[in-house]
Order: C-alpha cells, then structure tokens, then sequence
C-alpha cells in the first residue's frame, strides 16, 4: 500500500485573507528541512501532502515535529477515489489489528463523488463487519477510529494522528532581534517567539575576560540548538567588557545591573536599526530578580522605543524549565559558566530605580562612544542546521 504524509495546518486557516500566504511559507519550510529527502509535496488550502520514500518515514518526521504552522499530521494510506479501492485498502488496513469495536469518519472534499459521507462510513462499516469476525462499531468511544478523506483524485486513510508544534510558520512575521544569554529563560523566549512565526537573530553580550570563552560556547551551542527551528540565524556577539568596567567605576553598586541593562539595551536597539529588525525580544520574567520588577523594567525600557516582546513575563520558574527541557535548552543552560549580569552582583541590587539617578550615574561616562565602538567591534556569526565550530 502507498503512503504519505499529510499534513494539517490548525490555526492557519484561521487567517482568511493570509492563508496563501501562510500555506506558501510553511511549504518552503518544509522543502528547506526536507532538502536531504527525495519527497514531493503537494499543497491545497485545507491539507499538504508529503510523497516520500518508506525508508525515510522515521527520520521524516523527526523533522516535521519541529515544524512550527503544523496543528497534526497522519501517515495515511492512498487509493483511487473509488468505492471499492477504497474499500478494500480499509479493510487490508483494519485486518492487520485487533480490536473489538471500531468506527469511520468520512470527509468528502470532492462533492461530485456519487455517496455522501454518512453513507461512504456506512459502507466503508458494512464490508469492515462483514469481513472481519466478532467486532462492533462504537462510534461514541471506539478503540479504533478509520478517517477517510475524498479528494477528486485519491483519497487519503489514516488511522493515527499525531499533534504537530502548532503556531505559525517561521518567517510569516519579520526578522526580530532575541538577547540571549546563557541562561535558562532567554533560549525559551526565542523558541516562543519563533512559534508566533517571527524570524529570529540573536544577540549575546559577552564580558572576556570576566566571563569565559566557555559562556560564549554556551551560547553558540543554545544558538544551534534554536536554528532547528528556522533555517539560519545570526548570532551577534558584542564585547561589553569596557562598558561594564565603565559602570563599575562611575556607578552605585546596587545601580550596576540596572545601567548594564539599559546599555545593553541601547545596543541592541542600534542593531535592530542597523538591520531593520521590528522587535526585541528577552527573556525577562516579571519579579524573576531585581531587574525584573515593573519598576525596573520601566527605568531599563525607557532607553528604548522599539516594541519589546517577553514571551515568558508571565510564566512561574518551573514552567520555563518545563519548555527548556522539552526544546533540550535546558541542559546546556544550566552548565555553570558565568554570564556578565552574574558576576560582580551588588548585594543588594535595587529594586525600584530612579530613572533620574540611574541617567545621572551613566552621564558620568561617555557611553555613546563605548556603544559606537562596541558595535563597530561586534562578531557576527552565522548558525544554520549544518552549522559546526570550525565555521568560525
Ligand atoms: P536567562 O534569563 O536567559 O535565564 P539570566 O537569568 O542570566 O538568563 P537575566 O539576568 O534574568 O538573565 O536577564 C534577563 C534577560 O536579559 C535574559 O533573559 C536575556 O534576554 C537578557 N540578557 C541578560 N544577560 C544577557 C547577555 N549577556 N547577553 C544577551 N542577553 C542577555
Ligand atoms: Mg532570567
């Protein structure tokens, strides 16, 4: 019997007017992380249709899985649209399990097919139950439930279904630009963030030599391990090492994070506006730490105008460990290389900056300068799928 791959879109088909468009930017997804695979995809506005070798259904859809735009998708068996092809291939299907009750959903797409669905699972039921001995149909909590979907030109039936990654295809939004350092919360800010459909690149500040060459390791590996789910992404990679000793010596300890933090967001907005990036995006989450009450995400926010995305602002500690975990980020961020904004942590950071003392410690250095060269200075590197260390 043949098989393939059909896929089924979910909230794509929420977007009326989008949807080619949509549908268009999932296919080229798809082909992009298929590119490795002989497969052939076929598309309409309500299913796609992967063709592929039997040998490579396994690590087909290990890839598929990751794919965000995707709501589920079957391995469904394929027939001529014909009353008995299909009927026998449901049969074939059915013999090869055991079971005691069973029930078929039919969903006819093309109308001209001579029965309606009611009577197609009518049929479809009556050679199941004559065929095979000492089974019922149940169709409130059947043990095995047979979809069968009739296009013009075959038809597709499939017993199992399994939940795609949901949201919308990556790239259906514009490039947006994702602080991420080596923790736990900002390499699941981008996987959200990426989930909405938006394209993501990377920015990641380091402190050499207060922090090691390991934590930028740490960092380029969390990058490869979120590039599974779009097709490249641009690591920018700004030394902030003079800013940061800058802000030492002209700052109120229990300042440092809070002026850190707007520098860092300074930064990032000129490279937002270098490369024409509609929204930053971090890992901040409300109350998390000191630099992270609404207070001071307020003083921090305020050196900026471009919209700020936080996808876990309102998610508890143990729910973005759960999403870490899931997405494998969770061990590489735990990994215990210091990040810039945990050394040197005054002890008794504030809580509820002043925005006019915290403007008033950083006018004492010429910050603008330190940025321009900062920027000037940045690496970029590029992660794709088939990225490795000797790339750089
Ligand atoms: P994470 O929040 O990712 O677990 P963290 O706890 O070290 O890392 P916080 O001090 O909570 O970071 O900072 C909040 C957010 O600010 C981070 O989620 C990240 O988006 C951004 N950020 C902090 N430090 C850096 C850095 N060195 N480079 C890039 N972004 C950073
Ligand atoms: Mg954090």
């Amino acid at each position: 019997m043949n098989r393939l791959i059909l896929i089924k879109y979910g909230e794509l088909t929420t977007k009326k007017g989008n949807r080619n468009f949509f549908i268009k930017t999932l296919t080229k997804n798809i082909e992009h992380k298929l590119s490795n695979f002989d497969v052939k995809i076929k598309k309409d506005l309500s299913r796609m249709c992967i063709y592929f070798n039997d040998c490579d259904l396994k690590k087909i859809i290990d890839t598929i899985k990751d794919i965000f735009g995707i709501h589920a998708y079957h391995v469904a068996y394929i027939t001529n649209t014909n009353i008995d092809d299909i009927a026998s291939t449901v049969l074939e299907l059915l013999k090869e399990k055991k079971f005691k009750t069973f029930k078929i959903e039919t969903k006819r797409g093309d109308k001209s097919f001579p029965l309606s669905s009611p009577e197609v699972s009518k049929k479809l039921g009556g050679h199941i139950l004559k065929n095979i001995p000492n089974i019922n149909v149940d169709v409130h909590n059947p043990e095995v439930l047979v979809k069968v979907e009739i296009t013009a030109t075959e038809t597709y039936i499939y017993l199992d279904s399994y939940k795609g990654s949901g949201g919308y295809p990556v790239g259906t939004q514009p490039r947006a630009l994702l602080m991420l350092s080596g923790g736990i919360d900002s390499p699941v800010a981008g996987y959200l963030a990426m989930k909405r459909g938006i394209k993501l690149d990377c920015v990641y500040f380091k402190a050499i030599p207060h922090t090691s060459m390991q934590a930028r390791e740490k960092v380029i590996d969390l990058t490869k391990k979120l590039v599974k789910y779009t097709d490249s992404i641009n690591l920018h990679i700004v030394n902030f090492t003079p800013i940061q000793e800058e802000i030492y010596k002209t700052s109120d300890p229990n300042y440092v994070i809070t002026i850190m933090r707007r520098m860092m967001y300074r930064i990032a907005t000129k490279i937002m506006e270098n490369n024409s990036y509609l929204c930053l995006i971090n890992g901040e989450s409300v109350g998390q730490v000191a630099s992270q009450t609404l207070t001071s995400m307020n003083v921090i926010n305020n050196v900026t105008n471009k919209v700020v995305i936080r996808p876990v602002a309102c998610l508890d500690k143990i729910e973005i460990m759960d999403i870490a975990r899931k997405i494998d980020t969770y061990e590489t961020s735990i990994l215990p290389y210091e990040d810039c904004c945990t050394i040197f942590v005054p002890k008794h950071p504030v809580i509820n900056p002043s925005l006019k003392l915290s403007i008033e410690y950083e006018n004492s250095f010429d910050y603008d300068k330190l940025i321009e060269e900062a920027i000037n200075n940045m690496e970029v590197i590029k992660i794709t799928n088939n990225y490795n260390k000797f790339d750089i």
